[in-house]
Order: structure tokens, then C-alpha cells, then sequence
């Protein structure tokens, strides 16, 4: 990364310390900072490490002289575009001495130097420099969005696919169950056919609305009806509501709910909603005849909701991601379970919409999970 920042760097070469000193008096200003070498080879070694802005190099120097140097930068991938500003003593012929032009600027600046001349060409070199990084820090910032996006609908592909899949199977449930209904004439099958096609009609709306949901906190339109709510009522409809996939899979459900009185200032749909989603979860992540667990206790002012199961858990790596937007646990070859991997960012958003909080709390591979809800007691 590039920092407009950082200061900026410009090399004086001469063999005589005086006139080096005498340079930097005249050139040295907040957020520059002068490098200074007596002979060609100290530059090039400071070369080696610092990005310079410019040079003013010494024509006549013992050694390697100025114009020598010069050609050393050119040749060096580091140092070829360097600025250069050759100090002469001379006429103007000594100029014709340099080849290397082509490669980056290169200006002169006669003996007995004027102090106003040599700031104001030096200043145009180093506005380049500073115009040139903030090119740079623009073009990584740009880069950094072009990479964000390309996520982001990557993302949104993915979430594509998925929700097709998801829709797919109950409208082809329904679909078959029509035909079904169209060629029986038993009225006890066509009984079940008609509470099989509920259960998938339930299960679209249960998709759509929470599709509308997400995009209803996104824009801040999601409303909450909150009311003075009793714990107990609210945990009451949502194991209500997750009841049937509690028994289709065949789980115990225990509950451990205090019987304090605990009020809530809150939506109590919304609320039983959460509870819900995460025993369905639970329901959903555990093999068959497993243990759920719903408890409640109130602490310091807070009410604590444990979802508990002694399911399939979460691996490590995705622990901190389940609550993003799309977040699922995939099996290598192919989706493990059902879902859109909306539910838990729905829950997180609603619980903080109420002034709460959610953590996953413990969870072991084959071992289980505890989800906990918190949330602040009426006052
Ligand atoms: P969905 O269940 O639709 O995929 P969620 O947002 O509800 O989406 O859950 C995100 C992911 O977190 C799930 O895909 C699953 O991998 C994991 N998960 C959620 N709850 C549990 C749980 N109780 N046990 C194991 N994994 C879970």
C-alpha cells in the first residue's frame, strides 16, 4: 500500500560537506527529508533502500563524477525514473556530456546557486512525487473496491443458486400434490396430500417473508410493535410455532424457564420469531431423537435465552461468520441441509433491534451448540 502520508525523501550528493549542509539549509521543510552522501557510491547504497523524489547531484566530484552517477541510476531499475538536477560550475557545454534523458527529468543549476531558482524547480518535482502517490494510494483504494465487488457478486450468484434450489422443492412438491389431488378421489389421502401441500405453502411464505424482512432492516423499514411482554408468553409461542419440526425429527424439547416474573419492552411476534428460528435450527442441525433445551434466567437486569441442542455444532471456522447474511456450513460435494443461511442474520438484526445482544456460546463438532439471546428487562 501506498501512504501519501509518509514524508518525502530527496538525495543531495556532493563530495564537500559544506555544500551539502548549505543544500539542505535551503531545501528542508516539514514533511521532507533530506538524504546526503559525499560520493556516487554512498548515494547509490542509499538508493538501494529509499525512494527518492529528487536528486541533486554534484557534477564535480573526485571519483565517480556527477554525470557518471547519474548513468548508474538510469541503469538501475530502483533509481531510473529519479528526478535529477545536475549542481555545475561550468558553462552550459558541460550539459551536452549527459546521455540519458529519455529515462526521467533532468534539470541543471549553475554555481553560485540561487536559492529562489533552486526551491521553486525543486518544489515542482516534489508535487509530482506527492501527485504521483496519491495516483498510487487511488489506484489501491479502487483496487480494493473493484475486489469488494467482485465478492459481493460472487456472493450474490451464490445466494442465486441457493435460493432457486430452495424454491425449487416445494414448488415442485406442490406441483405433484395438484396432480395428486386431481386423480384421487379417496378423501382421506386427499386429506393429507391437501396438509402436505400446507406444510410447503408455509414453508414459501416463511422464505418470502423473511427475503422481505432482510430487505426491510437494510432499509431501515422494518417496524417493531413493542409492548409491555411477559418472558414467559413470548418463549410460549415460539415453542408453539417450532413444535411440529421438534417432533418431525423426532427430538425431545426440555425447557428450564424461570418462573420470575420477567418483563420486556418488545415485539412479541418478533420475539417468539427469534426463539423459533433458533429451535428450529436446532431442530434442523440435530440427527434424529436428539435433546433440545430452551432456558431462561433473568441476570443483573437481562434476560438470558439458551437454545441448547446436542447436534452436528459449527466448526471453528465458522463460528464468528454464522450470523453474516448467507453464512451456511457447506459439505464439500454438496449443500448439507436446507436454507438459505438468512436465518441467524434475521435473528441477530431483530435482537439488536430490540436492544440485545446473541452469541453462539459453546459448540462442539458432534457434540452440540448454545445459542443465547440477551436482552435488556423492562425498567
Ligand atoms: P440456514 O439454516 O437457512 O442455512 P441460518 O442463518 O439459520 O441459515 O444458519 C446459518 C448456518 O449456521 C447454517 O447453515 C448452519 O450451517 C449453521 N447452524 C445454525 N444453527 C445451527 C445449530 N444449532 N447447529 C449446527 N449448525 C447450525
Amino acid at each position: 500500500m501506498t501512504s501519501e502520508k509518509e514524508p518525502i525523501n530527496f538525495l543531495l550528493v556532493d563530495d564537500l560537506e559544506e555544500n551539502l549542509l548549505a543544500l539542505e539549509a535551503l531545501l528542508q521543510r516539514d514533511g521532507l527529508v533530506c538524504l546526503k552522501a559525499r560520493s556516487g557510491d554512498e548515494a547509490l547504497e542509499l538508493l538501494l533502500v529509499h525512494d527518492v523524489a529528487l536528486a541533486l547531484l554534484d557534477v564535480q566530484m573526485p571519483g565517480m563524477d556527477g554525470f557518471q552517477l547519474a548513468e548508474f541510476m538510469r541503469g538501475a531499475a530502483r533509481a531510473r525514473h529519479i528526478p535529477i538536477i545536475f549542481v555545475t560550475a561550468g558553462s552550459a557545454d558541460a550539459q551536452r556530456r549527459f546521455r540519458g534523458y529519455e529515462a526521467g527529468a533532468v534539470d541543471f543549476i549553475q554555481k553560485p546557486i540561487e536559492a529562489d531558482i533552486l526551491r521553486s524547480k525543486a518544489d515542482v518535482f516534489f508535487d509530482l512525487h506527492q501527485q504521483h502517490r496519491q495516483i498510487l494510494a487511488q489506484r489501491d483504494e479502487l483496487a480494493a473496491y473493484a475486489n469488494a465487488l467482485r465478492t459481493a457478486d460472487r456472493h450474490k450468484n451464490d445466494f442465486l443458486a441457493v435460493l432457486g434450489h430452495e424454491l425449487r422443492n416445494p414448488v415442485m412438491a406442490l406441483g405433484a400434490g395438484l396432480h395428486l389431488l386431481k386423480r384421487r378421489e379417496d378423501p382421506k389421502q386427499a386429506l393429507e396430500i391437501r396438509a402436505q401441500m400446507d406444510r410447503q405453502v408455509q414453508h414459501l411464505a416463511r422464505l418470502v417473508e423473511d427475503l422481505l424482512d432482510i430487505s426491510r432492516i437494510d432499509q431501515g423499514k422494518l417496524a417493531l410493535r413493542k409492548e409491555k411482554v411477559a418472558l414467559q408468553s413470548v418463549l410460549g409461542f415460539a415453542v408453539e410455532a417450532s413444535q411440529p419440526q421438534i417432533d418431525a425429527n423426532q427430538h425431545s424439547l426440555k425447557t428450564e424457564i424461570t418462573s420470575e416474573p420477567a418483563w420486556l419492552d418488545a415485539d412479541p411476534t418478533r420475539l417468539a420469531q427469534v426463539v423459533s428460528n433458533l429451535l428450529n435450527n436446532a431442530a434442523k442441525y440435530t440427527p434424529e431423537g436428539g435433546e433440545i433445551t430452551l432456558g431462561a434466567r433473568v441476570v443483573d437486569g437481562f434476560v438470558e435465552v439458551d437454545v441448547t441442542d446436542n447436534g452436528i455444532g459449527i466448526p471453528d471456522d465458522m463460528r464468528s461468520k454464522i450470523f453474516e447474511l448467507f453464512a451456511q456450513v457447506r459439505s464439500p460435494s454438496k449443500r448439507a441441509h436446507e436454507g438459505l443461511g438468512i436465518g441467524l442474520a434475521l435473528v441477530k438484526q431483530l435482537v439488536e433491534l430490540h436492544g440485545g445482544s446473541i452469541a453462539l456460546k459453546d459448540s462442539g463438532l458432534n457434540i452440540g451448540s448454545r445459542f443465547q439471546v440477551r436482552l435488556p428487562l423492562l425498567a
